[in-house]
C-alpha cells in the first residue's frame, strides 16, 4: 500500500525571526520550492520525477534543512513504490525513521508505524491493525500538524475500506478530507487525492449521486494540478456513476476523457480497463457492434502490456458482444479460451457465471440443446459451490446488513445532533427569555411571547425529532416493517418468557419462520433503476404484511430479504400459509411507473422448536441458518419455490453435522423430510 503521498511543513517566515539566519531560510525557501516542483512533476511522469528526487537528495548534507530532509524521503518513498521497486521505498521509509528519531521528532517517528497497521490489515488482522492505529492516534492527540493527523485519518480509512467497512471508512476519509482546509502547502492536489477516494468509496457503497457530488468538486480544482493520472481517476469514477444511473450517453463521453487523460499519462493498464468498461457499457445498451469494437481495441492494448485479467476480460467482451450480434460460433471461440482460464485460476464463481451468460446466449440464438448443456454445468458448479458459496453469502449478507445497520446509526446519530442542536438552541432562547423578562417586563408581553413561541415551537420539533428516533429504532424506513434488531429483541424476550415445556416439544403449535429472498433483485435494480428497486421492495413488504395473520411479524432481514415470523402455527397451516405468501408476491407483477416488472421470491421454512427437538439442543438461530439453506436449494433449483424443512427422519445428533456439512446430500440421504411449496406461474 502506498504510504500517502505528503506535503511541506512549518512557518518559514519563523525560522527568520527566531535567529536562523535569512540566508539559510532563503536556502530552505528554495529547497521547498524545487520539491514542490518535483511532486508535481511525479503527478504526470513519475520515472522523470524520481530521478530529479534521487539527484536532488544526493546534494543533501549535515545543513539540509530537516522538513526538506523528510519530505524529499516521502517523495523518494512514493516515487518507488509507483515504479514498482518496493524495496527501494522501504528503504527510503527507514530513512525518515533514523532521521526523525535523531531530530526528536516523535509525531514522523509514531506515523511511520501505520506502516505495521497496514501489514497487519494483509493478513487479516483487522482489530489489531485498528488498535495499532488507535495506539499512533493516542500519541497524535491535540497534534498541531494537520498533515500528520490527515494520514492517520486516511490510514484509518483504508483499513476500514478493506474491511468493508465502508461508513466508517467512510467518516475517516471525509475527516482527512476536512483536514486539507488547514493545510498550508499543495493544498489543491491533496484536496483532489482525498475527494477522488471519497468518489471510490460512495461507488463501492453504491451511491453514484454522491460519487458525481464528489467527482465534481474534485474537478472544479483539477486546473490547479495539471495531472492527467487524476484526471483519468476522476472522469472514470465519474463514468461509471453515470452508468450506474443509466445516463448511459454522459458516461460514454465521461469514458473517452478519462481515456484520453489515461493515455496522456501514460498509463496503458488503465486504458485497457477504461476501454472494457466502454465496451460493457455497449454491451448493457446492446450495441454489440460497438462493444465488439471497442472490446477489440482494449485486448489490442492488454495483449501489448501482456496483462492477463485484462486480456481474459477484453476476450470475454468479445465474445459476448459477438453472440449478441448471433454469432455464436465465433463468440465461443473467444469464451472457451477464457471459461478455460477461470477453471484453470480455480474460480468456480467466475466459471459458474461465465457459463451462466453462456447459456443465456445459446437460449436467445434458440439453440436450446447447447443452452441445456451449459444450464447442466452452471448447476453442477452451483452445488459444488454450494457449501463454500453458502456460508460467504451469509457472511455478504450480515456484511450488508451491518452495512445498513452502520447507515442507520449514522442517521441517528445525525438525528441525536439535531436534537442537541435543539436543545443548545432552546436554552440559549430561555437564557434570552430571562433576561428580556427581567429587563422589559414593563413592556409587556409581544415581544416576550413571540420568543415564546419560538422555544415552544423548537420544544415541539424535538418531540418530532425523538418519536422518529424511537419508530426508526425497531422499524426499517424505507418498508416500515419491523427490523432485524426488532426480531433480536422478540426472541431475546421469547426465550426468557416461554415456559420451559414449551420449548422442549410443542408439537401442537411451534412458531413458524420464514425467510424469503426476491429472485434476481440485481437484475431488477439494473434494469428498471434502484429507486424502482426501492419501491419494489416496499410492494412486496406490503404484500407480505396482506398474506399473514395479523399475529405474525414481518421483517425486512437485510437488503432484499424478509422474515415471517408466525407464532404457533399449527402444522397443517404451514403449507397453505407458505403458498400464500409465494402467491402474494408472485401472481401479479408490481407496477413502478409505467413498468412492468414481474417479482418473485425464493423461501426457506421451519418450526419451532424443530421436529420436537429441544430449543436448548436446536434454538432459533439454527433453526434459522437451517431454512436459509432451504431458501438456497429453492434458488439452486429454480427459484420462485419454497423449501421446507417438516421433520428429522433420524436422530437429530446424527443429522444436524451433516445437514451443516453437506445440506443437499443430507436430505438425498433422507434425513429430513422436506416439502416443496410451487411458486405461482408467471403472470
Ligand atoms: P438471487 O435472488 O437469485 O440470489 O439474485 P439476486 O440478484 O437477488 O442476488 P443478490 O442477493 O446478490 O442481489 C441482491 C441485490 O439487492 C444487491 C443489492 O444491490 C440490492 N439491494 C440490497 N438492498 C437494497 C435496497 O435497499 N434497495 C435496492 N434498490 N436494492 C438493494
Ligand atoms: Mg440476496
Ligand atoms: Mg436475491
Amino acid at each position: 500500500m502506498a504510504f500517502p503521498r505528503n506535503h511541506l511543513l512549518p512557518s518559514l517566515v519563523l525560522a527568520c525571526s527566531i535567529g536562523i539566519s535569512c540566508a539559510a531560510y532563503a536556502d530552505v525557501k528554495a529547497d521547498m520550492a524545487r520539491l514542490e516542483s518535483i511532486q508535481l512533476l511525479s503527478e504526470k511522469d513519475n520515472q522523470a520525477a524520481l530521478v530529479q528526487l534521487k539527484q536532488f537528495y544526493s546534494q543533501f548534507n549535515a545543513e539540509t534543512d530537516y522538513q526538506v530532509k523528510i519530505d524529499t524521503l516521502r517523495e523518494l518513498s512514493a516515487a518507488y513504490f509507483d515504479s514498482g521497486d518496493i524495496p527501494a521505498s522501504e528503504k527510503s521509509r527507514a530513512e525518515i525513521v533514523k532521521l526523525a528519531k535523531a531530530n526528536d521528532d516523535r509525531e514522523t517517528v509514531v506515523l511511520s508505524q501505520v506502516d505495521q497497521a497496514y501489514k497487519l490489515l494483509e493478513v487479516g488482522k483487522f482489530d489489531a491493525a485498528i488498535a495499532k492505529l488507535d495506539e499512533i492516534a493516542s500519541v497524535l492527540k491535540g497534534s498541531s500538524r494537520p498533515e500528520n493527523l490527515m494520514r492517520l485519518e486516511i490510514a484509518y480509512g483504508v483499513v476500514y475500506h478493506a474491511a468493508s467497512k465502508f461508513e466508517q471508512a467512510l467518516s475517516h476519509h471525509l475527516e482527512a478530507l476536512r483536514l486539507t482546509d488547514q493545510l498550508t502547502q499543495r493544498k489543491s492536489l491533496l484536496k483532489i487525492r482525498r475527494l477522488a477516494t471519497l468518489a471510490s468509496l460512495y461507488l463501492t457503497m453504491q451511491n453514484p449521486e454522491q460519487t458525481l457530488i464528489v467527482t465534481n468538486d474534485a474537478l472544479a480544482l483539477v486546473a490547479e494540478v495539471d495531472s492527467p493520472r487524476i484526471i483519468a481517476t476522476l472522469r472514470q469514477n465519474q463514468a461509471m456513476a453515470l452508468g450506474d444511473l443509466k445516463r448511459y450517453p454522459e458516461a460514454l463521453v465521461s469514458y473517452e476523457r478519462a481515456l484520453k487523460a489515461a493515455q496522456e499519462a501514460n498509463l496503458p493498464k488503465m486504458e485497457a480497463l477504461i476501454l472494457s468498461n466502454i465496451a460493457d457499457l455497449h454491451l448493457r445498451t446492446h450495441n454489440f457492434v460497438r462493444a465488439e469494437n471497442v472490446a477489440r481495441q482494449a485486448l489490442k492494448k492488454a495483449e501489448f502490456i501482456q496483462d492477463d485479467p485484462s486480456i481474459y476480460n477484453a476476450k470475454a467482451n468479445i465474445g459476448f458482444a459477438l453472440g449478441g450480434q448471433g454469432k455464436i460460433a465465433q463468440a465461443m471461440e473467444y469464451l472457451i479460451p477464457v471459461l478455460e482460464h477461470s477453471r484453470e485460476q480455480g474460480d468456480k464463481a467466475d466459471v459458474e457465471a461465465t457459463v451462466g451468460e453462456i447459456s443465456r446466449m445459446y437460449e436467445h440464438a434458440k439453440m436450446y440443446k447447447e443452452a441445456l448443456e451449459y444450464t447442466r454445468e452452471q448447476q453442477k458448479i452451483s452445488n459444488e459451490l454450494f457449501r463454500a458459496d453458502r456460508s460467504k453469502t451469509v457472511a455478504a449478507l450480515q456484511e450488508q446488513f451491518d452495512a445498513d445497520q452502520r447507515k442507520k446509526q449514522i442517521e441517528l446519530l445525525a438525528r441525536e445532533n439535531q436534537i442537541k442542536d435543539a436543545d443548545i438552541k432552546n436554552s440559549r432562547l430561555q437564557q434570552i427569555i430571562t433576561l428580556l423578562g427581567a429587563i422589559l417586563t414593563i413592556m409587556g408581553g409581544i415581544f416576550i411571547y413571540m420568543l415564546y413561541r419560538k422555544v415552544k415551537q423548537t420544544n415541539e420539533r424535538l418531540e418530532e425529532v425523538n418519536q422518529q428516533l424511537e419508530f426508526h429504532s425497531v422499524r426499517d424506513p424505507l418498508t416500515g416493517l419491523h427490523n432485524r434488531r426488532s426480531f433480536l429483541e422478540l426472541m431475546k424476550v421469547r426465550a426468557e418468557d416461554v415456559e420451559p415445556e414449551r420449548r422442549e416439544s410443542d408439537g401442537d403449535s411451534p412458531d413458524c419462520l420464514m425467510i424469503m429472498d426476491i429472485d434476481h433483485f440485481k437484475h431488477i435494480n439494473d434494469t428498471w433503476g434502484h429507486s424502482a428497486g426501492d419501491a419494489v421492495l416496499i410492494e412486496v413488504a406490503k404484500r407480505l404484511r396482506s398474506a399473514v395473520r395479523d399475529t405474525d411479524m414481518t421483517l425486512r432481514w437485510g437488503g432484499e430479504e424478509f422474515l415471517i415470523f408466525a407464532p404457533k402455527t399449527q402444522p397443517s397451516l404451514l403449507m397453505p400459509l407458505v403458498d400464500r405468501v409465494l402467491k402474494a408476491i408472485g401472481s401479479t407483477p408490481v407496477i413502478v411507473g409505467n413498468n412492468v416488472i414481474p417479482v418473485t421470491v425464493s423461501a426457506g421454512y421451519i418450526s419451532l422448536p424443530f421436529s420436537g427437538i429441544p430449543e436448548s439442543a436446536c434454538n432459533w438461530e439454527k433453526a434459522m441458518q437451517l431454512a436459509d439453506m432451504a431458501l438456497y436449494m429453492g434458488k439452486v433449483n429454480g427459484r420462485n419455490r419454497a423449501y421446507g424443512l417438516l421433520s428429522l427422519l433420524v436422530p437429530y445428533e446424527q443429522a444436524l453435522p451433516e445437514l451443516e456439512r453437506d445440506f443437499s446430500a443430507a436430505i438425498k440421504q433422507g434425513m429430513v423430510e422436506i416439502a416443496i411449496v410451487q411458486g405461482p406461474q408467471a403472470s
